[in-house]
């Protein structure tokens, strides 16, 4: 059976598509291309992709659309590319669903980087039947795993599962990773420098220094999983904002 990663490339434009279809080629992708919004939908229905590249500009649904309805049925992770250089555009499309984004023109190395980070990562969860209990220890820099419990949530590492007072939750990778990361730190406070760094996988460090807008789209995926957990920001019961600096985890509730 072929251990292939799927990479999902949606992007009108010929030349920028052939570019980060060579990057995620040389990448060990099998990559499968899409030159509008519907079209990439269909295809990531389709080929259930690990990774997808998503145009903000495209010439029938944009990409904040695309990236919403990609949600609905994928954990893919999705990097936006845009021409844009706006903030509020990073924002929505963080909001509409994607992990992360890079201004064109990119470096294909920042692109290889990112995705690599993201792709040392569990894709999902093992299926039940023929997957051990634990997963094995990864050198990658976070020896930390394993199972959390605080205030009625439960997070397994192992499985990629998050459950609140029982339910379980549909988070993204990255809200995953957020979410992992504040259990992990308990009350010790994570800067926003900090989880970027985390979501980027400090191995793949490419000396990238941390922007405004970086800061700014941690900001964003911890409000939408703060949406999903149902969690509230002036009582939290997970995740507590500590001003001007990041984020810890609420105390336990006796
Ligand atoms: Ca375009």
């Amino acid at each position: 059976m072929s251990d292939a990663r799927v990479g999902l490339v949606i992007e009108d434009d010929h030349d920028i598509r052939e570019l980060v279809r060579t990057v995620l080629t040389q990448a060990g992708f099998d990559v499968t291309v899409a030159s509008s919004g519907a079209e990439g939908v269909l295809v990531a229905k389709n080929i259930n992709p690990d990774v997808i590249t998503l145009d903000l500009g495209l010439p029938d649904i944009d990409g904040f659309e695309v990236s919403r309805q990609i949600r609905e049925f994928s954990d893919a992770y999705i990097v936006m590319l845009t021409a844009r250089t706006e903030e509020l555009d990073t924002l929505i499309g963080l909001e509409s669903g994607a992990d992360d984004y890079l201004t064109k023109p990119f470096r294909p190395r920042e692109l290889r980087a990112r995705v690599a980070a993201m792709m040392r990562r569990p894709r999902s969860a093992p299926e039940p039947a023929d997957a051990p209990a634990e997963a094995p220890a990864e050198s990658n820099g976070h020896p930390e795993r394993g199972n959390f419990s605080h205030n009625g949530l439960e997070l397994s590492y192992a499985s990629r599962t998050v459950l609140v007072d029982g339910r379980e939750m549909n988070l993204t990778r990255t809200e995953f990773e957020l979410l992992h990361a504040l259990l992990e730190a308990g009350r010790t406070v994570r800067t926003k420098s900090d989880l970027v760094r985390r979501l980027r996988d400090e191995d793949y460090d490419v000396g990238s220094y941390i922007s405004e807008a970086d800061e700014r789209s941690v900001e964003v995926h911890m409000g939408n999983l703060r949406k999903k957990l149902g969690d509230s920001p002036q009582q939290p019961r997970w995740l507590q904002t500590v001003r001007g600096v990041g984020y810890r985890l609420a105390p336990s509730a006796h």
